[in-house]
């Protein structure tokens, strides 16, 4: 299966997709209606705007260094998982998007990197809590979450994961137990982005390695603006071998050509493999 991941509402009709997936809330915090003709996809704990607006959501080290975008290893803002009035909001994001298509996708789930977070409220729940771990109490927290999501999500669970395979890499980085989750998430997606796809090597062993790390079915998602037809085509097909659906992001024109040519190819029997 091919689908669509896309700011467009009008793409997700597009007949060359089998699944389509439709962002209402990113990373930047701008926040759209949720749709009924696609998945709806929610950032969860990346928020540069609520982050901008309230700094104290952020996640901090024990260092006390916030995971914001002026550390150099985050690309976005994010919010401590533990925050009750801000996960609130997210649950009802979620509920709307639900009341809207049965299916949820739910995106920047999880703790920033493996230092966070040791704000006054974690260290206390961590403290109160039954844990003598914290990587286990984080888990924990999660795990919580997504079943609270899910508990609103009537149709399919969608979570994302970054793309790291390595045993162990997960729970330690964000607080992801791959096991625990797949109670509640019924499929899990891989964003393998790339600008150009020259070499598919290690989209292929990414992939393999998600599918010996994941009991649950999972997607991959390939970034599909500018790059070359032939290129996307063949990181599809690598995908494919591995991936319940293979999602193209963000330039649905481009994924569409793609996906034709793949037809049409797979009719005159020329192979890309
Ligand atoms: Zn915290």
């Amino acid at each position: 299966m091919f689908g669509v991941v896309t700011r467009n509402e009008d793409e997700l009709e597009w007949s060359e997709f089998d699944a389509a997936f439709y962002e209402v809330k990113d990373v930047t915090g701008r926040a759209a209606e949720p749709v009924a003709g696609g998945t709806n996809m929610i950032s969860c704990f990346g928020d540069n705007a609520a982050v901008e607006a309230d700094p104290e959501l952020a996640p901090v080290s024990a260092d006390g260094e916030r995971a914001t975008r002026e550390r150099p290893y985050f690309d976005w803002a994010y919010v401590c998982p533990t925050r009750a009035d801000y996960r609130e909001g997210i649950l009802e994001i979620v509920s709307d998007a639900a009341a809207q298509n049965p299916d949820v996708r739910l995106d920047d789930v999880g703790f920033p990197r493996a230092e966070y977070c040791h704000c006054e409220r974690c260290t206390a729940q961590f403290e109160a809590s039954d844990f003598d771990d914290r990587f286990a109490w984080r888990a924990d927290v999660i795990t919580e979450f997504v079943a609270e999501a899910a508990d609103r999500i009537p149709g399919r669970t969608y979570l994302t994961l970054y793309p790291d395979p390595y045993p162990g890499h997960l729970y330690e980085r964000a607080g992801l137990d791959l096991d625990a989750l797949a109670e509640y998430v019924d499929e899990f997606v891989v964003p393998l982005y790339d600008m150009a796809y020259t070499t598919t090597y290690w989209l292929e062993t990414i992939a393999s390695g998600f599918e010996d790390a994941l009991d649950a079915p999972f997607s991959v998602e390939l970034y599909a603006v500018d790059v070359d037809v032939d290129n996307l085509i063949h990181a599809a097909e690598v995908a494919d071998a591995y991936a319940e659906t293979v999602l193209f992001g963000y330039d649905a024109s481009n994924a569409r050509a793609a996906l034709r040519r793949l037809k049409a190819e797979s009719r005159d029997g020329v192979s890309h493999g």
